[in-house]
């Protein structure tokens, strides 16, 4: 359970699926949605757990387990990543799952919710163990996965290379080759362009908008982004070409920071040479904390979960918070920066650019037909838009929140994709 904000204790860690059903029951409240819908949205339509044997390099044989949480697939079928990492567990799943149904939502995209892992620490495992724990887990998810069914895509501690074995392996066992079974691929294989830099580029795109709507100028934005992996370094490149100053990035060593704006293309991104962020020689460094507290226009977290809580909302500076990982803000720290007038820019609509650069890749691959880079670009800067204005429409219509106004579009086009198809039986 959530503590209060203002007591003295430190918050509770919330999970995922108890952030996503609070977040479901806000937006409900502005709806008028069958109870009964809104309950079952609470719960995932399934939730696979898999034991998956893998050979290590010295012979021995370890039990792994592997999860995937398929939340709701009435729009479509269910979409959503794979994350290697030593706490995945089913309830985070079943959290992050829902929150991919209304990613899709949101961006009007004809897929429903999935998220699914394995727990085990990637840095623990050689190239070789993590392709055949791989090629073993696609075996044990072959049934519920497929191009029509659940299509997965890279997350957490997982790549194109990942998503490459996991396709042969699906593909081998079919009897054909079948590009559309994960999207985040190699080009050569089916993956799309741009599909890498789009999520980090959307929140970029949804932080542009955001500085038009309150009439800020992009050229006196200052801009902190803790964890410069492919979201973070995507983002901050995106907005440091159109103008705006990043002056502190992070890796999970710690942060840099130069008050006249870090050169975003010099400094290589964590997933590009890892510890590379926190070696870089900048004026001063900083803890990771430090840099969610800088007096900032906009931070944006791309990290990890729950970075942002009662704990230290109080103690954040910026103006306008960008969220580019998954979860980054517990809701009582949402109250606080609520209270405080600090708009949250939520995760679901920010860094959707992903998924929806999933979906291109999807109809690339059933068409086997290869966008450009360009076409990518473009089609992704109209969606992003599109989505936008549905949100700033229910934001300005109504007196929430920006993350109350990304679910009420969602959950709307959810809720009437439920009552237009009817419960069977
Ligand atoms: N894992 C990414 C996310 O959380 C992408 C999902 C996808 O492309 O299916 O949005």
């Amino acid at each position: 359970m959530t503590q209060q904000t203002g007591t003295s204790e430190p918050e509770a860690q919330e999970t995922a699926v108890e952030t996503a059903r609070r977040q479901l029951e806000r937006a409900a409240a502005h709806l008028d949605v069958d109870p009964g819908t809104i309950e079952r949205l609470k719960h995932p339509d399934k939730v696979h757990q898999v034991s998956i044997p893998l050979k290590r390099d010295d012979g021995d044989t370890e039990i792994l387990t592997g999860y995937r949480a398929q939340h709701d697939s009435v729009r479509g079928p269910f979409k959503g990543g794979l994350r290697y990492h030593p706490e995945v567990d089913a309830e985070e799943c079943i959290g992050l799952s829902m929150w991919m149904t209304w990613k899709c939502a949101v961006m009007d995209l004809p897929f429903g919710g999935g998220k699914g892992g394995i727990v085990v620490n990637p840095k623990d495992l050689s190239r070789d163990e993590k392709e055949r724990l791989t090629r073993r887990f696609a075996e044990e998810l072959r049934e519920v996965v497929g191009p029509m069914k659940d299509i997965p895509a890279p997350d957490m501690g997982t790549d194109p290379q990942t998503m490459a074995w996991f396709m042969d392996a699906y593909s081998m066992q079919e009897g054909e080759t079948q590009p559309g079974v994960v999207t985040g691929k190699p080009p050569v294989i089916g993956g799309s362009y741009g599909r890498e830099e789009s999520p980090g580029h959307s929140v970029a795109i949804v932080a542009r908008e955001a500085i038009d709507y309150y009439d800020w100028d992009i050229e006196d934005t200052t801009v902190a982004v803790q964890g410069f992996g492919s979201v973070g370094a995507n983002a901050a490149r995106s907005l440091d070409d159109w103008g705006a100053t990043v002056v502190a990035v992070s890796d999970v060593n710690g942060a840099i920071y130069d008050p006249d704006g870090l050169d975003t293309k010099d400094v290589e991104g964590h997933d590009e040479v890892p510890g590379m962020v926190s070696g870089y020689d900048a004026p001063e460094k900083l803890s990771n904390s430090d840099l969610l507290e800088l007096d900032v226009d906009i931070l944006i977290p791309a990290a990890i979960g729950n970075v942002l809580t009662a704990d230290n909302a109080n103690d954040v500076q910026a103006r306008m918070i960008v969220e580019g990982a998954n979860g980054p803000t517990t809701t009582a720290a949402d109250a606080v920066f609520e209270e405080r007038g600090i708009p949250v820019l939520p995760d679901i609509l920010a860094n959707a650019g992903g998924v929806t650069v999933s979906y291109f890749e999807w109809l690339q691959d059933i068409n086997r037909r290869q966008w450009t880079l360009e076409r990518v670009t473009e089609e992704l800067e109209a969606e992003m838009l599109k989505a936008w204005d549905a949100v700033c429409e229910e934001y300005e219509a109504r007196d929430v929140t920006w993350r109350d106004a990304a679910y009420i579009v969602a959950l709307s086009r959810v809720a009437e994709a439920h009552d237009a198809r009817g419960l069977w039986p």
